[in-house]
């Protein structure tokens, strides 16, 4: 299963970083625009405050839980957004995505809603239980073979033949945008907190975080938060330019992208203090926190914000400090070992 999320946001072509980016880069009056769109449409999720976490802390803690957001992660608002901004025309003609993860399941929901159709390219292999969320949310899969065909190829050779958008998971201002509201919800209702941990993937999370906290908390600190096996994004922000790196072996799999994107990177370098890891094992404590005193199921991916936040307690004591909790979406099975493992 890890394997088949990782090809999510791998491209077989490491980005340059292209000048003209700069251009396309969403600002925060795109994320005001998405919260529009997506007022009454996405669930605005609660943001849950632990006695516990506190106490042992010393830390005031945010815990904003898009684990229950509509599908169960934050992707659902990028989605939604990026196929709400498509003109008559697109829309008519449907979109397309390609993903195993989160993304698939957030295109099929958001273009059902928008009566748009959503062509999803999912390895033959992918989990059952993804398969039948995806195309229970009415996506239309098309099958290919991890193995022997190249996924992006297929895609646009579909995109193209078919007139069909193609919406990314991450790179694509709107996505950005519309991932920006959840951070937007959160300072809007609890001020300008000192810190926010955001996990980190392709970085679209967090780019999006950044804009509303530019604009709404200017002094709050921005952490991008990486699985220890897969710190890319440490890596680039380190060296000043998008570094790749292979498929990362880690229990975060909606975050085992190999690099940021040309429009995540240049927002998150600009404003982001700095980007952290976690080991899988402070994953797993954080999951059975959240399960044990919060009664929240939050997927491994999702608690990497978490683990951070808990690691630098210390540094943080007294202070007021948002935790973004990205997704719900385990396997039942897997959830069970991990968390009853010991
Ligand atoms: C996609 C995803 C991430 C990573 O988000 P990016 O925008 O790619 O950084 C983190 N957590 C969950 C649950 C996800 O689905």
């Amino acid at each position: 299963m890890a394997a088949l999320d990782a090809a999510d946001s791998a491209s077989a072509q490491p980005p340059t970083f292209a000048v003209e980016a700069a251009g396309r880069l969403p600002d925060y009056d795109a994320v005001r625009r998405a919260a529009a769109r997506l007022d009454g449409v996405a669930h605005r999720t609660p943001v849950l405050r632990s006695a516990t976490a506190d106490a042992r802390s010393g830390v005031q803690f945010f815990f904003k839980c898009e684990n229950l957001q509509r599908m169960g992660a934050f992707k659902f608002r990028g989605a939604y957004n990026a196929i709400a901004a498509l003109d008559d025309a697109q829309r008519r003609n449907g979109v397309i995505a390609f993903s195993s993860g989160n993304h698939a399941q957030a295109i099929a929901l958001a273009a059902r809603l928008l009566g748009v159709s959503a062509t999803i390219v999912m390895p033959s292999d992918a989990p059952a239980a993804k398969r039948a969320a995806t195309a229970g949310y009415g996506g239309e899969i098309v099958e290919y073979d991890r193995f022997s065909e190249d996924r992006e190829a297929l895609t646009k050779r579909l995109a193209r033949e078919r007139g069909l958008t193609l919406i990314p998971p991450y790179d694509h201002p709107d996505v950005i945008a519309g991932q920006g509201t959840a951070a937007l919800e959160l300072f809007e209702e609890h001020g300008p907190l000192d810190a926010l941990f955001v996990c980190l993937g392709g970085g679209g999370l967090l780019a999006g975080s950044v804009l509303a906290a530019e604009a709404l908390a200017p002094g709050c600190a921005v952490y991008g938060v990486e699985p220890q096996a897969g710190n890319d994004g440490q890596q680039s922000l380190r060296a000043g330019r998008i570094v790749t790196i292979p498929v990362p072996k880690t229990l975060a799999d909606g975050a085992m992208t190999t690099h940021l994107g040309e429009l995540t990177f240049p927002i998150i370098r600009r404003h982001v203090r700095d980007i952290v890891t976690v080991s899988d094992e402070q994953l797993v404590d954080a999951m059975r926190f959240f399960a044990e005193r919060m009664k929240l199921v939050v997927e491994p991916t999702g608690c990497l914000a978490a683990a951070a936040a808990f690691e630098a307690a210390a540094e943080w004591r007294g202070r007021r400090v948002g935790v973004l909790l990205s997704g719900g979406n385990v396997d039942l099975a897997a959830y069970a070992r991990l968390i009853g493992g010991g």
